[in-house]
Formats: C-alpha cells, sequence, structure tokens
C-alpha cells in the first residue's frame, strides 16, 4: 500500500486554537504584517529550551484574540488549515479565561468560538467539537469555573474539560476539585501530563484527576509500572513527537517514545498540538512519523481510528468518520 499522506482522511484530538494561528489569519488581524514578522513573532524556535520558553511564544497570539472578530476569524483560520490537512473529525481547544482582557465574558468567548466552529466546519464539510481549557497556574475558583462552562455548553458542542500549561512549574492542587466535580457531573475529562515532567506526573494525574486522556503522556515509559497502568486502564495518549521535540522532551525524532508506547499497546494518536507555535500539520507529522520512526500506512490509518474510539464525537458523527476511514481504506486497498 503506497498512497499520499496527505489524501488520507485523519481525526486530530490535540490542537489548541490559540497556537494555530496561520499567516493568513494573522494578516486579518494585523494588517501590514510582513511573513518575515509573523514568523518571528508567532512560531517557537525549533528547539526550545523547555515547555516554559514554548508557551511564552503563544503571547502574541493572546494579545490578538480579545475580540469577538479575532476570535471568529481564528476559529475559521484554523478550520481551514483543517481541511486542508484532509481532517476529517477534529477536538479544537481553547482556555476561555484567556480571553477576557477586553471585556468579553467567558460564556461570551465559549459562544462566539462555537458560533463559528460550527460555521466554519459546515461550510468545509467536517465534524468539530470544543474542548475547554483550564491553566496549571489558575486557581481553583477559575477551574470550577471552566467546569460550569463544559456543564452548560456540552449540549451544545463542548465535550470535554483539559487541564494544560506549565506542568513543572505548577502543581495539580488546584485543580482536583473542579476535576472532581467535572467527574461527578459526568464529564469528559482530559489532562497534558508527563511532558515537561515524568511517569510520576502521569501517575498522580490518573490518581488524582481520574482522566481518560492524556494530553502528550509520553514520559510513562521512565516506569514500566505506570506504562503498564496506562494500557490496562485504557487511558489514551494524544501524542504530538514534533512538539515534543521542540520542547526539548526528547533531542529529536528518531528518539521519541512513540514506538515504545505503540508495541506496548497503548492506545494512541498523533495530533500536532500547535499548528503556528510548532509549524507543523498534520501532514507534515505523519510524513516525519513515517521517515523517522517507520511508521507504515497502516500504522497512520490506525492513529485516526484509534483518535476516533477516544473521542468524544456523538455516535453518528463517529459512525459517519469509521465509514469515510474504512472507504477510504477500500480504496488504496483495491
Ligand atoms: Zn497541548
Amino acid at each position: 500500500m503506497t498512497l499520499n499522506v496527505l489524501s488520507m482522511p485523519k481525526v486530530e484530538l490535540h490542537t489548541h486554537i490559540d497556537c494555530s494561528l496561520d499567516f493568513e489569519t494573522v494578516v486579518r488581524l494585523q494588517s501590514g504584517m510582513t511573513f518575515q514578522d509573523y514568523c518571528e513573532a508567532f512560531i517557537a524556535p525549533e528547539k526550545c529550551t523547555d515547555l516554559t520558553q514554548f508557551l511564552a511564544c503563544i503571547d502574541p497570539a493572546l494579545v490578538l484574540l480579545q475580540t469577538k472578530m479575532a476570535l471568529q476569524i481564528s476559529v475559521d483560520g484554523m478550520i481551514r488549515q483543517l481541511t486542508a490537512d484532509n481532517v476529517i473529525y477534529a477536538e479544537i481547544r481553547f482556555a476561555p479565561h484567556l480571553h477576557t482582557r477586553n471585556g468579553l465574558r467567558p460564556e461570551e468567548v465559549v459562544e462566539i468560538v462555537l458560533s463559528q466552529m460550527f460555521e466554519s466546519s459546515k461550510r468545509e464539510g467536517i465534524y468539530c467539537r470544543l474542548i475547554l481549557c483550564t491553566l496549571r497556574h489558575f486557581k481553583a475558583e477559575q477551574s470550577f469555573d471552566v467546569v460550569d462552562l463544559v456543564a452548560r455548553y456540552q449540549t451544545q458542542g463542548v465535550v470535554a474539560l483539559d487541564l494544560a500549561a506549565d506542568e513543572a512549574n505548577f502543581p495539580l492542587d488546584e485543580h482536583i476539585g473542579a476535576f472532581r466535580r467535572a467527574n461527578t457531573l459526568g464529564l469528559n475529562t482530559i489532562a497534558h501530563a508527563g511532558e515537561a515532567r515524568g511517569a510520576g506526573s502521569v501517575q498522580e494525574t490518573l490518581d488524582k484527576l481520574s482522566v481518560s486522556r492524556i494530553g502528550h503522556g509520553v514520559r510513562c515509559v521512565e516506569d514500566p509500572r505506570v506504562l503498564e497502568r496506562v494500557v490496562n486502564d485504557g487511558i489514551h495518549l494524544e501524542v504530538c513527537p514534533s512538539c515534543n521535540v521542540q520542547t526539548d522532551i526528547f533531542s529529536q525524532l528518531k528518539d521519541h517514545s512513540l514506538n515504545q508506547l505503540k508495541d506496548a499497546g497503548v492506545t494512541l494518536s498523533l495530533n500536532t498540538d500547535a499548528r503556528t507555535t510548532t509549524n507543523l500539520s498534520l501532514t507534515q507529522e505523519y510524513e516525519r512519523v513515517q521517515e523517522a520512526l517507520g511508521w507504515t500506512e497502516q500504522d497512520l490509518l490506525n492513529s485516526s481510528h484509534s483518535a476516533l474510539g477516544a473521542s468524544f464525537a456523538p455516535d453518528d458523527i463517529k459512525l459517519s468518520v469509521r465509514q469515510k476511514l474504512a472507504t477510504f481504506a477500500k480504496e488504496v486497498a483495491g
């Protein structure tokens, strides 16, 4: 089976809106911006010293994304990028509280993003759902606020709560109560972990937050007991290999733990995480993993199937996406 990776239909679970402003989007938000200025301001260095330096590179996007129009333009731009990548189902994410500097209320922010997400994805013929993030440096009160937003908009396109940002410098303590409430309410929960910190952080996150998916989690291989737990509990890892190299979790792609995870039987998927900050499409990520880690086309298709299985899509969308993946596989085989 030989195929063009671009033409492969894809499912993506882990990609941040504020890390995915392409040049076309930024020019619409800030006229006069040159491509060179854009690259310098919005794309993080290929090798950051750590996750903290990488996260600082998101600030220019956040400066822009404080109005209704800017949020609409950025979400529309992101859906265009997903479509160009042949992503047919995506869960996109962001932290509503980071977009309130000019007076928008968090619920207004969520409504603007949901409305644009559905308008653009309908136009493009793809499916999208929204994940709301609380952040490591937030106080408990803000995390509870995000849980309330997830609960309030769960029938309108919001599918999960996520914990993101600086894993190395902020503990889980402030967020345990909020995740407990989310889990009690039956909401889906995810957390970034096992990226800037090791297997212990993955274990702690599973113990204290009871999530069903982990953003990254790639350092669980550092402790065989934690790796075994991830496999046995069916915890899906949203793996973002190039981003991990950029934040210096691994020195180069060929050193990534991806194959160790795959061989151990972890359910996992490939994702971009940060389309602009990492300067990456999902198609490029697939090609890099093929080249550096020897993934076959079947492995890549399996990534989308695993992602779909771990997704929070409604059953009718899961069925439709599964059929599209199967049709593609059949065409290629035929
Ligand atoms: Zn992320």
